[in-house]
């Protein structure tokens, strides 16, 4: 069953994507029996919790990440940090969890093709997803689109459509025209995908042992991820493996921040920003079709948002990488950006248990150019290097 989290109507119609009043609907028929199978790997831990029970293909490699304490990132971030490395996924995104739900669904439902409309990390996830278990995907992306990204998609080998004119009315067409047709959109907000990435709030709280953390900081663009973690501490509650929930905290780029910006407005519903330039582009959506339930979720978990500058995104995914080892995209780096102001604004401290969720892998990205300058040695001095360095 699909309800709505904002005006409470529910739908038996599983392929139904929006409520009568606008907003994204979810999955909300997990029991208070759901249990955890400790013996599952991957989203089937969480079997119980999910609208399928199987994981074909790829989503097999799904989720199942590991939660680092990170003592040597600890002081910097100025709290108790654990951090979630998502870049583990398969395509190197959380997204492969709300692929492997998405596909799988639309599998048992029989239809010709899986479409979405993303030309990030979603479209990766979605076109290698349907690959492992051979049906076509429909990627349309904007017509503007840079080669280097047609080509992390491209290898996979999808449909790859182009469509010229506005991408946020090119969502909810997709939305809107897609009901009783052979191809089911598992797009940001479809409630299987929003289902499956849940999934990344039950691997923290499982991480945890099921006692805490204090707050789970991650980074927003469509409101979809943020919803799913929502969701999932809201089904953990039901179950009884969480006696409260942690506070959630958005963080977002400061050239495109309508989530935060509501926030700090104190706003009911997200007002949509033309996006400007940032690094962080996997989050640059201005029009967030979740804004509003993400919103919502902080609000519910007396949590916040912020937004971060491009320079300190670019110091935290430094950080990132010689501190605890983990090559992140900007995007991703956001978290910790965030982490750092919530800190430095008090909102979170060194006695709080601080989960922050590295979303996506920096292998995608160019190489950062501000690497350091090789020592440079003869090969007849490396004997002579080595005793002065390492004796
Ligand atoms: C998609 C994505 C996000 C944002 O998630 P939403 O569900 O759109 O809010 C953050 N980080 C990375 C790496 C992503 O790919
Ligand atoms: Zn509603």
């Amino acid at each position: 069953m699909l309800r709505c989290y904002r005006c409470d109507r529910s739908y038996e119609s599983p392929e139904r994507a929006r409520c009568a009043c606008g907003e994204p609907l979810w999955f909300d028929d997990v029991s208070p029996d759901a249990t955890i199978d400790d013996a599952g790997t991957g989203l089937a831990r969480y079997t119980d919790f999910l609208p399928v029970d199987s994981f074909p293909g790829l989503g097999l490699g799904a989720g199942g990440t590991t939660l680092y304490r990170t003592p040597r990132l600890a002081d910097w971030a100025g709290c108790d940090l654990a951090l979630l490395d998502e870049t583990t996924n398969p395509t190197g995104s959380f997204k492969d969890r709300g692929s492997a739900v998405g596909v799988a669904a639309a599998m048992e439902r029989d239809v010709e093709a899986v479409g979405t409309v993303s030309h990030g990390n979603m479209a990766m996830s979605m076109a290698a997803t349907a690959a492992s278990v051979g049906l076509d995907c429909q990627v349309f992306v904007p017509a503007d689109i840079p080669p280097e990204r047609l080509g992390y998609i491209g290898q996979y080998d999808p449909t790859v459509v182009a469509v010229e004119g506005d991408y946020g009315e090119l969502y909810r067409e997709s939305i809107a025209r897609s009901a009783d047709r052979a191809i089911e959109f598992v797009n940001s907000d479809a409630p299987t995908r929003v289902a499956g990435q849940g999934t990344t709030a039950m691997d923290v709280v499982a991480g945890f042992d099921f006692g805490g953390p204090d707050a789970i900081v991650l980074p927003a663009s469509s409101g979809g991820h943020a919803s799913g973690v929502w969701r999932g501490l809201l089904d953990l509650e039901r179950a009884g493996y969480l006696d409260s929930l942690p506070q959630l905290y958005l963080v977002q780029a400061a050239a495109c921040d309508p989530i935060a910006s509501a926030y700090r407005r104190d706003d009911e519903t997200v007002t949509s920003q033309v996006a400007g330039e940032t690094i962080a582009y996997s989050i640059a959506n201005g029009d967030p079709p979740s804004g509003n339930r993400a919103l919502a979720a902080v609000r519910a978990t007396d949590g916040g948002a912020t937004s971060v500058t491009d320079d300190e995104i670019r110091e935290a995914r430094d950080r990132l990488a010689t501190h605890a080892g983990i090559s992140a995209e900007p995007s991703a780096a956001t978290t910790l950006a965030g982490i750092r102001r919530l800190t430095a604004s008090g909102r979170l401290g060194p006695g709080d248990e601080v989960a922050g969720i590295v979303t996506g892998t920096g292998f995608t990205e160019p190489p950062p150019t501000d690497v350091p300058e090789p020592t440079e040695i003869d090969l007849e001095e490396f004997s002579a290097y080595l005793d002065a360095e390492l004796s």
